[in-house]
């Protein structure tokens, strides 16, 4: 694993929760994204080598939905960078963690992503993430 990616944020309404974040770190989102396969609706703030992921259900089914009902807004998850996430999962499948695909997933921002249940990792849903070549698309 190289370096925190980002940190993502269940957020009830985007659009209130980007005005927040802008007034808390100074700048305004540098885009938004919706990810229609997971639920969610995204938008990204740059802190330093880091990212703020703002996170927005966008169906009532949607895992932030579901997150959002049993625990409120806050911290969703840890995102970690990779640079092959196929051996990192096969790394953490064998240090006896849950991953919760068998597949990496497209996510948000040209990422694919796999996700590490938090009953296997201390209480944090783990994030890992590969920056994927817009061209590759
Ligand atoms: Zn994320």
């Amino acid at each position: 694993m190289q370096k925190v990616e980002h940190i993502g944020i269940a957020v009830a309404d985007l659009a209130e929760a980007n005005a927040l974040y802008e007034r808390l770190l100074g700048v305004p989102p540098y885009k938004e994204e919706t990810v229609e396969t997971e639920g969610v609706r995204t938008s990204f703030f740059r802190t330093g080598p880091t990212k703020i992921e703002l996170l927005e259900a966008t169906r009532p089914d949607s895992p932030i939905a579901r997150f959002l009902e049993k625990r409120g807004p806050g911290i969703h998850h840890v995102a970690f960078e990779v640079r092959d996430i196929r051996a990192e999962m096969e790394r953490l499948r064998a240090e006896g963690f849950q991953l919760l695909n068998d597949e990496p997933r497209r996510g948000a921002d040209n990422k694919l992503v796999c996700f590490v249940h938090p009953k296997s990792a201390g209480g944090v849903l783990v994030e890992l993430c590969q920056s994927i070549e817009p061209e590759n698309e």
